[in-house]
């Protein structure tokens, strides 16, 4: 019982973080192609444009890819 209480707290941690409702963040120029999902990503901070915050479905609609930098 007790391990699968962990189990379904280690899955409300993982796919509540990484659900539909995962806010991340983009750069709102014409080459942004990734999104973030920290606002403090190096990748962003070369942003020139508008940093705009959206959830990942709209993000992966836009055709944005998630950023390497983060991915590991
Ligand atoms: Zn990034």
């Amino acid at each position: 019982m007790k391990s699968w209480l962990s189990f379904f707290a280690l899955y409300m941690l993982c796919c509540g973080m990484y659900g539909k409702q995962t806010q991340v963040f983009y750069c709102d120029s014409p080459t942004g192609k990734k999104y973030h999902f920290s606002k403090k990503c190096p990748g962003l901070q070369k942003c020139t444009h508008v940093i705009r915050q959206t959830n990942i479905l709209d993000a992966k609609n836009m055709k944005l890819t998630e950023c390497l930098i983060e991915k590991k």
